[in-house]
């Protein structure tokens, strides 16, 4: 059989239709053309192949929706039950509602972003955040950059930049995710690396020998995302700060993830906080926006004022500095923390470390009740107990009893990576962790039941 285009509609016939007329109106002139042709394109295929044409009204509809399709974000909500609080993947932190509600202000309007109010001058964007950091941490001054990278690389720039010595542990030189590797950095940053102790163990005294003339930084830095775990030791940063003292060498500490809150309180163990640490007496203090603190992307850089104000001076300061959407969340998320009984359901992050398993609980019985009949007769769908991490690489060890959905196919010879395929295809996908042929949905992380039982209706 010989292939008859004649009856295709030609694309002038098909601009004339009302979804075309819609299509540019929303997308444009040349980009309503451009999705008419690739849908006659497809079309001719199919005609090869022995199928009749379709009208002019029906190819205008499929260029509409494929005009639709691709404006869709790429970067899609997604509904993250992994079980993982802070996933890179998944941006990290949500933010407390105060803070969307500040940065939308912020991008809506021109804000006093570097201008003073009272006086009618030029105003310093730190200005915001630096009383309520300084209140929430104890700290002398504070400022902001990009993140903790940054925050890592510029001070280290700043204090010990021109191949000034920095003692560091040997058990400290960490790489954490996305390349970031403590000697790299130390090395980008133009600082000379001295290492001392040994892997498992490191005294005071390798720190004392190590100390000379060319020492410029007592460098510490949190083992965040793994633990030496056996005969091993480490020195406090109390006893680092008093040798730095004595010396008159500023003690830096990296916290990475930088909690403002005593994570004892959620069940997990100790590990000192943003105050502990200046308290300690650690000169220069980094830590992560968007980690344990429920922020966004933004490194802290707090500590003493003659230090902070060098760190100011660095021109490479300005290449890292925050945009006003950033300073305008973290503001609120930062006021947040000021009210100790609303903080821990005012802001997710803390809001899901704090939930406890019995509440998660009763929400996998009301939800598994809802949802079961989205899966039969193929899966079974029941309630498990489940553990929940933090993530973002913070207390790699440990885990928070929590509750969730098991999803198992009946016939076990079934896989279950057609059934997470389609779950990912969802209006919001839903992102479970897959185990021994399990899909599990940890619900943690969920406030939206509802919301995610009417999603699932969508389920092809
Ligand atoms: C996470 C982390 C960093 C990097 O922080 P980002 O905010 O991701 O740039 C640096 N140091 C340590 C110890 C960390 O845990």
């Amino acid at each position: 059989m010989v292939a008859d285009f004649s009856l295709l509609p030609p694309v002038n016939a098909i601009l004339a239709e009302r979804a075309a007329k819609e299509a540019e109106a929303e997308f444009g002139h040349s980009a309503t053309v451009d999705a008419i042709r690739a849908t006659l394109a497809d079309e001719r295929i199919l005609i090869k192949a022995g199928r009749t044409p379709r009208t002019s009204a029906v190819l205008a509809m499929m260029a509409l929706e494929r005009l639709e399709v691709d404006a869709q974000s790429t970067m899609r909500a997604v509904f993250n039950l992994t079980g993982t609080i802070l996933h890179t993947n998944f941006g990290r932190a949500q933010l407390p509602e105060a803070a969307i509600q500040n940065a939308v202000n912020a991008m809506r309007n021109a804000v006093s972003l570097e201008y003073d109010l009272e006086s009618g001058e030029r105003g310093e964007r730190d200005d915001h955040l630096r009383e309520l950091i300084c209140e929430l941490t104890g700290a002398e001054d504070a400022t902001l950059v990009n993140n903790n990278a940054a925050a890592v690389l510029l001070v280290l720039n700043t204090l010990a930049g021109k191949q000034g010595e920095s003692i560091i542990s040997r058990g400290e030189l960490i790489e954490i995710g996305g390349a970031f590797r403590m000697p790299d950095i130390m090395e980008s940053a133009g600082c000379k690396l001295v290492e001392v102790g040994t892997t498992n163990r490191t005294h005071l005294a390798d720190y004392e020998k190590a100390i000379n003339e060319e020492t410029a930084l007592l460098l510490k830095v949190h083992t965040s995302n793994y633990r030496i775990e056996g005969f091993s030791s480490a020195v406090t940063t109390k006893e680092l700060a008093a040798l730095a003292a004595t010396r008159h060498i500023p003690l830096m500490e990296d916290l990475g993830s930088g909690t403002l809150v005593n994570l004892v309180t959620f069940g997990l163990p100790y590990e000192p906080t943003v105050q502990d640490v200046i308290k300690a007496g650690a000169d220069i203090v980094t830590f992560s926006g968007d980690k344990l603190l429920g922020g966004v992307q933004a490194g802290f850089i707090i500590g003493k004022q003659e230090l902070i104000a060098r760190v100011n001076k660095n021109p490479m300061k300005r290449s890292l500095r925050v945009d006003k959407v950033r300073l305008a969340a973290l503001e609120a998320v930062l006021r947040a923390y000021r009210n100790e009984e609303k903080r821990n359901t005012a802001i997710p992050t803390l809001r899901y470390l704090s939930r406890n398993q019995s509440d998660i609980a009763h929400q996998a019985a009301d939800l598994c009740a809802k949802i079961s009949e989205f899966f039969q007769p193929a899966y079974h769908v029941e309630i498990c107990p489940c553990n929940s991490q933090v993530g973002s690489g913070a207390m790699p060890m440990e885990t928070l009893p929590s509750y969730g959905i098991s999803v198992s196919p009946v016939d076990p010879t079934n896989s279950l990576t057609e059934l997470a395929y389609r779950l990912r295809q969802l209006p919001k996908p839903v992102i479970g962790r897959m185990h021994a042929n399990r899909l599990v949905f940890d619900l943690r992380c969920l406030d939206d039941t509802n919301g995610f039982v009417n999603n699932l209706d969508k389920l092809s």
